[in-house]
């Protein structure tokens, strides 16, 4: 078991990492000034899979306590599924002394911080993520949201919870392509932090996949401790946040593209494909520096229907992502591991150029 506090403005919180630490809870919920009663949003998926585990611990609480089973999918993630999660609430009579769990991935955690953060302007939240993609990236940093519009994360919040919780044992039900889209997060860890980490990943690679625990357990934690070190430096994404969007630009233009077929870690890896890409033909790159980063991103397995066809669209998306200023599209681009430079413009033909790249590499 590992445990860390990430740093933000106005209050630590705790992160546990480890398997099957979910009774951890018990000291968590029963510190002081954590609210009484709990509303527990869980993924339906994790509950069937998990159920008698979850119910266990929390039965043994002398707590109000509701679950609200939780539609997977990211058309959850919106605003019918916000006022189905308030509605209950108000129905069950909840009041400003609550504190919200999710359990569940990304789309559960987004969710619960944002119906967390405008319910009575603001009741406690906890997470404790199933997914990896949650856990190394979504679960950590307090953004929160939901999709409008045809638009992923168009509207949230900043919203910290007071702690997390990461029980590798609900990881060991996730399917093969679930675990894929959580390794694309993590590829982006290693392209951020530092050689020593982008090395174990790359000579531990087929480890993740068979979730070997120690793999994991360090995986998670170095990842989590990464971007709790952004977050306490940048809490609201004013500068140093902003590297972790990496491969970002691309990725959201590529999930829209696809209908969102592709998941959010596919896209990723992806994005950041065109990334190392464009940063070779800005400078930032030589060749052989390309050839070698690229290595780590084509590991993993990339189904081929999901080759980008139509150009003009995807630039599209890319003028409508939330990171542009004055209209011109930015981009996060890496002179090598551990080096971003942020806020880069860069012209068409440029992106065109990138885009084009990948795939190539792709096919
Ligand atoms: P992400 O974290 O990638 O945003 P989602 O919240 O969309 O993921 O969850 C992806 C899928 O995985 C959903 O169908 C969800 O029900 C399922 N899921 C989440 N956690 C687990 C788990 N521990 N075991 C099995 N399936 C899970
Ligand atoms: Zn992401």
């Amino acid at each position: 078991m590992k445990k860390m506090e990430i740093k933000t403005k106005n209050r630590n919180y705790p992160v546990i990492i480890g398997n099957s630490v979910l009774d951890l809870i018990y000291d968590l919920i029963n510190q002081p000034g954590m609210y009484e009663n709990l509303f527990i949003v869980v993924d339906e998926n994790v509950f069937s899979l998990h159920e008698k585990y979850i119910t266990n611990i929390f039965n043994e609480t002398n707590k109000k306590i509701h679950f609200y089973k939780l539609k997977p999918g990211e058309h959850s993630k919106s605003f019918d599924g916000l006022e189905t999660i308030l509605s209950e609430m108000i129905e069950k009579k909840y009041g400003r002394d609550t504190l919200l769990i999710s359990i569940g991935g990304g789309v559960t955690g987004d969710l619960s911080g944002f119906a967390a953060s405008v319910y009575m302007r603001g009741i406690q939240v906890a997470h404790i993520p199933t997914t990896l993609l949650a856990a190394v990236d979504s679960a950590i940093g307090g953004k929160t949201g939901i999709n409008f519009n045809n638009y992923k994360n168009i509207l949230g919040t900043f919203y910290q919870p007071q702690f997390v919780i990461i029980d590798t044992k609900f990881i060991s039900t996730l399917p093969k392509e679930e675990i894929n889209s959580g390794v694309g997060e993590l590829i982006k860890y290693a392209f951020l932090t530092n050689e020593i980490f982008y090395n174990y990943i790359y000579k531990n690679f087929d480890k993740i996949y068979s979730l070997e625990e120690s793999v994991l357990n360090k995986i998670i934690y170095k990842s989590v401790l990464f971007k709790g070190s952004v977050i306490s430096k940048d809490e609201f994404e004013g500068g140093l946040r902003k590297i972790l969007n990496l491969g970002h630009t691309f990725a959201h233009a590529y999930e829209s593209q696809t209908n969102y077929s592709l998941k959010h870690g596919e896209a990723v890896v992806m994005g950041i494909i065109s990334a190392l890409f464009l940063s070779y033909k800005k400078g930032l790159l030589s060749e052989r520096r390309l050839k070698k980063f690229l290595k780590l991103p084509l590991r993993m397995k990339l189904s081929p229907e999901f080759v980008i066809r139509n150009y003009q669209s995807i630039l599209k998306y890319m003028y409508g992502d939330k990171k542009n200023r004055e209209g011109e599209i930015r981009f996060i681009l890496l002179s090598g591991i551990g080096n971003l430079a942020t806020d880069v413009k860069v012209n068409e033909s440029d992106i065109h150029y990138a885009i084009e790249e990948t795939v190539e590499v792709l096919s």
